[in-house]
């Protein structure tokens, strides 16, 4: 899917250019956070090839993140496993604690909803970027 594509068919604002987390992406990302309350979700939106780096979201109880693809094509992958294909309507359910990283195919933008899982003592802890090999061998 082309970026200007899903721009226009995307059901949720995609928000603007994702410079908060830059620094952890690979590519050029947009996110919208769509509510703060009760469970935090983000829009988030994906040129071809953007992904983030490999992360984990640590909870001492509870926690980790659900994904709602909403558009284009995808992958999501935990460490030492192989990488899972997604497509809108897909759900990704990430376990805390779990190293992971989800992002664009090389050819299509991508969009998920990122909801992010109530945690005890939750944070995030941001790794190397995906190996440039690994990502174009997909
Ligand atoms: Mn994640």
């Amino acid at each position: 899917m082309e970026l200007k594509t899903l721009f226009e068919n995307s059901v949720f604002p995609v928000g603007g250019e994702n410079t908060a987390y830059a620094q952890y992406f690979d590519g050029t990302s947009y996110l919208n956070m769509l509510t703060l309350d009760q469970v935090a979700i983000g829009n988030v939106t994906f040129e071809p090839g953007c992904r983030n780096h490999w992360h984990i979201h640590h909870a001492e109880k509870n926690g980790g993140q659900i994904l709602l693809v909403t558009a284009g094509k995808g992958w999501y992958q935990e460490w030492g496993k192989p990488a899972r294909a997604l497509k809108a309507g897909d759900i990704v359910n990430i376990p805390p604690n779990v190293k992971h990283w989800h992002g664009a195919a090389k050819d299509s933008a991508f969009q998920h909803l990122a909801i992010e899982v109530p945690a005890d003592k939750g944070s995030t802890e941001w790794c190397e970027a995906v190996d440039e090999d690994d990502y174009n061998n997909l």
